[in-house]
């Protein structure tokens, strides 16, 4: 989960994370990476080598899974315009500390369910590419890419985008932020606005649209550790992969200098906190594996396998992933709910996030209930649970 960033060497590398085995949330049927990966490009080319600003290239036929939530086809100036469905993305995200810039080389395998001209997005400037924001319907800030020529059901495309990667353009981004010899990444996503989810940095269809995510993350120029944060899994120094059943509001990705962190666990949570908080991060560790208890005990099983990440910081802000969180200290216990409602039921649109924002919002009145004095919660615990009731106050819920 958590691996201090040192320079490469087979024999400076870290041991390999323990899995962060998310369990499979079934939305849609499954799609098999296997079938992926015995796919020969026809020219030989990899992914690596094309570094153009935006290149499609046809790829061998392999059945699409049709996708029982995407949106209708629509038309935009005489173009049928369908919801793209992303297969897998994988790629490099390289962050020179020395320049202060990122670069990403992404490649991402696409299809579609009926014909027509896929729509994506990505909140990144392309440069003079095809692929350019047009408005389908969902009014300012919500327009969407197509790409460049229209798709066939049945057959998956390879996209291979290299381009450079800074503040995305949306509402309320959050810049890389750099300092002298560091560099620190969060994804930030959000409810609260259109574009907020991976778009923001990665090609990613619609929120419904489930994809296999694997990427390889890179510092150079850096003067001391940095640490990665993510509901992956971690292999070296660092490429994370995370599994076929999330969608573009499910992973988490946060890059810091590991001296700014400071760490704790218990029980099934790996909690991380900024170390300028002043905070203890074990007992915030105990106090997120006792809400994780009582929410099991009283909504049904936790889905996200057998870990739950948590990271604390100052900001108000906070956001649910699949079986991980950000969170300010307030949040903390509104961020573990939506691992049921918002993460394990997820919205179907990205126009619904209200229903499971409503459900978690009321869902702390939970633990007021009897059920959850029958829980079998230590004493401790059950104090702590009350001590944060009556502390939400101004905190803006994503
Ligand atoms: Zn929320």
């Amino acid at each position: 989960m958590l691996w201090p960033y040192t320079r490469r060497s087979a024999r400076e590398e870290p041991e390999r994370s323990s899995i962060w085995d998310c369990r499979r949330v079934p939305t849609r049927a499954r799609w098999a990476p296997a079938d992926v990966e015995g796919v020969i490009r026809p020219d030989s080319r990899t992914w690596r080598s094309v570094a153009a600003a935006g290149t499609l290239n046809k790829w061998q036929p392999v059945a699409v899974i049709p996708d029982g939530l995407a949106p209708p086809p629509t038309e935009l100036d005489g173009r049928v315009v369908v919801a793209g469905e992303l297969r897998s993305l994988e790629g490099r995200l390289h962050f020179d500390v020395d320049r202060r810039r990122v670069h990403a080389d992404v490649s991402a395998l696409i299809g579609v369910s009926s014909p027509g001209w896929p729509a994506w997005d990505l909140r990144q400037p392309l440069g003079r590419s095809p692929f350019a924001h047009v408005d389908l319907g969902g009014g300012p800030g919500a327009e969407m890419r197509l790409l460049d020529r229209p798709l066939e059901p049945g057959d998956l495309y390879r996209l291979d985008l290299s381009y450079g990667i800074d503040a995305p353009l949306v509402a309320d981004p959050l810049p890389i932020a750099w300092g002298e010899g560091t560099v620190g990444f969060d994804v930030w996503c959000s409810d609260l606005a259109p574009g907020r989810y991976l778009e923001q940095w990665l090609p990613v269809g619609l929120c419904q649209d489930c994809f296999s995510l694997s990427l390889e993350v890179e510092i150079t120029g850096a003067k001391e550790p940095h640490a990665v944060i993510a509901n992956g899994q971690i292999d070296g120094e660092w490429r994370i992969r995370w599994p076929d059943h999330h969608t573009s509001l499910s992973s988490l990705l946060m890059i810091a200098p590991a001296s700014s962190l400071v760490s704790g666990e218990a029980g099934p949570v790996r909690l991380t906190a900024e170390a300028s908080l002043g905070i203890d991060p074990v007992e915030e560790a105990e106090r997120a594996a006792a809400y994780l208890e009582a929410y099991s005990s009283l909504l049904g099983p936790y889905r996200h396998g057998s870990r739950f990440l948590a990271h604390l910081w100052g900001s108000t802000r906070g956001m649910e992933y699949d079986g991980a969180a950000s969170a300010s200290v307030k949040a903390l216990e509104h961020e573990v709910f939506h691992s049921w409602f918002g993460r394990g039921v997820k919205p179907a649109t990205a126009s619904d996030g209200w229903i499971d924002e409503a459900i978690t919002s009321a869902g702390g009145l939970y633990r007021r209930r009897p059920a959850v004095r029958r829980s079998g919660l230590a004493h401790e615990r059950r104090r702590r649970l009350r001590r944060v009731g009556g502390l939400r106050g101004s905190i803006r819920l994503d």
